[in-house]
């Protein structure tokens, strides 16, 4: 007999008052007992609607009803089927917007806690699986990767398992991308990470980090180097500001930059003097997964205030909803409908308040998205010292503006002939994730690893 009860199986959290002044995860995960219940909430439907919400097609109804039966190895191989990184996408996959938004259970109640259940067989599985990946036989080609973010590593590990030769030549001293220079420790904790890129490790994938490409070599040059083809994974990390005047004051820092403070550079252990602003109010600008994430740290390294500052409603929120939630448990203030137009500072030049002005809805953009209109006679102060702008990246232009041929968009996006292959306007060189899409997200930056991988596949075998 299905479990009926309408609502999710709750997962254990730290406590919001607690955890706001603690880089700990804050999200617990469910003990086998919590997972089992769950598992036996998802009605396995014949037609598999989840399915369809999930870009790396993960057979969920399959790992649930594994879980259900308490075969969490069992489980945890059918997922590796298709996602290679499953303890983080359970972590930071906005499930809301995807698998769970088609289960048949969120109909008359709340869906099925798909995305819990994905994190727990992961986790189960680093705790009691200590079998060693088998290497593939090298097939003799050999291919480059630009990036060990989400794409990158997706479309390394397909490789590898195909027997390639796969190198990931990475700008930054660690792999992982966003997973670890922008996600904070207590959502997505590093070690995670680490272990689950590990993995790859054990197939043969060789990261090589401190590796610029564009500066280190160019992408013409990997090819002198004896790669057969070429997948850009670079993401989106160059910030956008808010062209304000004032947004060059002391104590105004990009979301990417503060971000990375904390993260790489561990701004937020004792043991190490990261140089960081510890502000006492904070204004956040802009409503995603980033700002949220900037204002929850801003939190936890010892602000009294701080104070979430977006130009649209509620509803038009783009951070994940469990984020929002876990932002406003934590004490953080939402300012909705309101916009920056100046940040004032201070007679030393540090910054002093963001002055802003009230906004309203009016019709649809070129998005979709109801355009926010400034209202006449609202400017206001808030009173702050810290402002940290988190409203969207673009692609460095390092790579676009060293491989001649390589089109883009105007956004400075590369261009792919079809989202299917990532095959981009040069002969062997194919690109996918946050470089191609713009700032999006980890699963449908692994999403395109993977087709990309098949795709490069097709190509060397055929050409
Ligand atoms: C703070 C923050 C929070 C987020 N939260 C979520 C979330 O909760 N859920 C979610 O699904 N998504 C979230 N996202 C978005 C998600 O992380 C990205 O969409 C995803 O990481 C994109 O993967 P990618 O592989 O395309 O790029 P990235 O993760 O950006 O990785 C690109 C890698 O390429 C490297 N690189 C760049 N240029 C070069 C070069 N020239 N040579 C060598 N290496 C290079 C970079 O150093 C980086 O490591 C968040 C993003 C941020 C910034």
């Amino acid at each position: 007999m299905p479990n009926m009860n309408p609502k999710k199986t709750p997962m254990p959290e730290q406590d919001p008052i607690v955890r706001a002044r603690n880089f700990d995860e804050v999200s617990l995960g469910y003990t086998a007992d919590l997972a089992m219940e769950e598992a036996q909430r998802c009605l396995n439907c014949k037609n598999m609607p989840c399915v369809q919400g999930c870009p790396v097609n993960i057979q969920i109804p399959r790992f649930i009803e594994l879980i259900a039966k308490g075969d969490f190895a069992g489980a945890c191989a059918k997922i590796k089927e298709s996602s290679s990184l499953p303890a983080v996408c359970g972590r930071v996959c906005p499930q809301e917007s995807q698998c769970e938004k088609f289960c048949v259970r969120g109909i008359k109640g709340e869906s099925v806690s798909i995305g819990r259940l994905e994190r727990f067989v992961a986790d189960w599985n680093m705790e009691n699986d200590h079998s060693e990946p088998v290497k593939p036989e090298f097939n003799g080609h050999r291919v480059a990767v630009v990036g060990a973010g989400p794409s990158g590593l997706t479309c390394a590990g397909d490789l590898a398992r195909l027997g390639y030769q796969v190198t990931v030549f990475e700008a930054f001293h660690v792999a992982g991308g966003v997973l670890v220079y922008g996600i904070p420790e207590f959502r997505l904790p590093k070690e995670i990470v680490r272990r689950e890129i590990e993995g790859l490790g054990k197939l043969g994938v060789e990261i090589r980090t401190d590796f610029v490409v564009g500066k280190t070599c160019s992408v013409d040059e990997l090819f002198e180097r004896g790669y057969e083809a070429v997948f850009i994974g670079s993401g989106a990390g160059l910030p956008s500001f808010m062209n304000v005047p004032g947004e060059n004051l002391n104590g105004v820092y990009s979301a990417n930059e503060f971000l990375t403070r904390i993260n790489l550079m561990k701004a937020y252990r004792d043991d190490y003097d990261t140089p960081i602003k510890h502000a006492k109010k904070v204004a956040v600008v802009g409503g995603g997964n980033v700002a949220m994430d900037a204002a929850r740290s801003a939190l936890r390294l010892g602000a009294e205030k701080v104070y979430i500052v977006y130009r649209r409603g509620e509803e038009e929120l783009p951070a994940r909803a469990e984020e929002v939630h876990h932002a406003k448990q934590e004490g953080v203030e939402f300012k909705l409908l309101t916009a920056p137009v100046e940040v004032i500072g201070d007679e030393n030049g540090w910054v002093r308040a963001l002055r802003c002005v009230e906004m309203e809805l009016g019709e649809p953009d070129a998005s979709g998205r109801r355009r926010p209109v400034a209202k006449e006679g609202t400017e206001h102060e808030i009173e702050v010292d810290c402002v940290i702008p988190a409203i969207g990246t673009t692609p460095n232009p390092l790579i676009r503006t060293t491989t001649p041929g390589l089109e883009t968009n105007k956004r400075g996006c590369i261009v792919v002939e079809s989202d299917e292959t990532g095959k981009t306007s040069r002969d062997a060189v194919f690109a996918g994730g946050d470089a191609v899409t713009g700032s999006a997200t980890v699963i449908l930056a692994m999403g395109a690893g993977k087709r990309a991988a098949a795709a490069i596949d097709h190509y060397i075998k055929t050409k």
